[in-house]
């Protein structure tokens, strides 16, 4: 299978401390993959290096057969690479539709009001809202209108960053059916979670780190499985 993202051997340090260790992972085209691990093992620190807003201290990020590693954060995502970071990191002091067409800076194509139209048309929520200001948002409306944003830079691959961190439960359940519905129309997508069951529910494959290395790997049918992972990861219920 041609993969869209290969990385190989990436180190992350932040002075003393080396967050990831010599981590390869890949993902296909449309496929859902998921990255698993406690506080600080990483994966946040990961995800940044892929999308090049660290640098990294060691290693290859391959996206599409091209080598990036040297590349800017607006240069990967100009050729599709995109993360939405832990937190959402909306800009509070901007409309909802001003941090939609923040998302499409950078496009040089003239289809990015018909793209937000097709926002609107998904999120009602975000249409009703389009001139208010984004803190007026509830947090799951910010996790859909970071979602809309990196969806109008046109994205292959979307990385999410623990995107149903304090979503109640209901809200949970429709951002894993937007993943879905999202992966159904092409895109690929690298989902770092803290919620084990509804990732592993979601993705075909999932890595898991520890202490900044891969210390598991496989279908995500076989993770939900593991013991040794539910006792670690997925608590006693
Ligand atoms: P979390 O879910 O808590 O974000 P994580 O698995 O994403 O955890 P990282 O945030 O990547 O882990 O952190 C990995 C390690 O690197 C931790 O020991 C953390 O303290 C350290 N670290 C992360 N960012 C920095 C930074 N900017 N400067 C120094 N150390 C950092």
């Amino acid at each position: 299978m041609p993969m869209l993202l290969e990385v190989e051997g990436l180190d992350v340090r932040y002075g003393r401390t080396q967050a990831v260790r010599g981590v390869s992972l890949d993902v296909a085209g449309a496929e859902v993959v998921t990255v698993l691990g406690a506080n600080g093992a990483g994966k946040s620190s990961l995800l940044k290096a892929v999308a090049g807003a660290v640098k990294p201290a060691g290693g290859r990020v391959v996206f599409d057969g091209a080598d990036i590693t040297a590349l800017s954060a607006p240069e990967r995502v100009r050729r599709g690479l995109v993360l939405v970071p832990e937190g959402r990191q909306i800009l509070v002091s901007l409309t909802v539709h001003e941090n939609l067409l923040m998302g499409a800076y950078g496009r040089r194509d003239g289809d990015v009001a018909r793209d937000i139209d097709g926002i609107y048309a998904r999120f009602s929520n975000l249409a009703a809202r389009r001139d208010m200001l984004a803190s007026v948002l509830s947090g799951g409306e910010q996790q859909m209108l970071a979602i809309s944003r990196a969806l109008l830079a046109r994205p292959r691959l979307m990385m999410l960053d623990e995107p149903s961190l304090g979503l109640s439960p209901l809200l949970v359940g429709r951002l894993f059916d937007l993943i879905r519905e999202l992966n159904r129309d092409g895109l690929a997508i690298l989902l770092v979670e803290q919620n084990t069951r509804m990732a592993l529910r979601t993705a075909s494959r999932g890595y898991v780190m520890e202490l900044g290395r891969i210390v598991l790997d496989g279908p995500a049918d076989r993770l939900a499985d593991n013991e040794a992972l539910a006792a670690a990861y997925l608590g006693s219920h």
